[in-house]
């Protein structure tokens, strides 16, 4: 087992400790707490690079959602001008 690690100062306390470099890059990730020696939560707010890319997608397939809303209501209501067109076309 060759488990790089990666020491660390408890931001309550300030003890020094040590935890394997994936364990940190997970919870840099996923930003859930674990404890240092003497029991005090610590964890990572910091907003990844990841985070905000997630971020981001969301943002924008929300925008897409209503642009298909929107492109749906413009097709629906030029669809009905068009039939009232051809009725009128056809009457007169
Ligand atoms: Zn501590």
């Amino acid at each position: 087992m060759s488990d790089d690690l990666e020491s660390g100062n408890c931001s309550e306390c300030g003890i020094a400790y040590a935890l394997p470099k994936e364990f940190r890059a997970a919870r840099r990730n996923d930003h859930k707490p674990f404890m240092c020696p003497n029991g005090h939560a610590q964890h990572y707010p910091q907003e990844t690079e990841a985070d905000k890319l997630n971020k981001r997608i969301l943002f924008l397939l929300k925008e897409l959602e209503t642009a298909k809303t929107e492109l749906a209501s413009e097709k629906a209501r030029a669809d009905r001008n068009f039939n009232l067109a051809h009725a009128l076309g056809k009457t007169s």
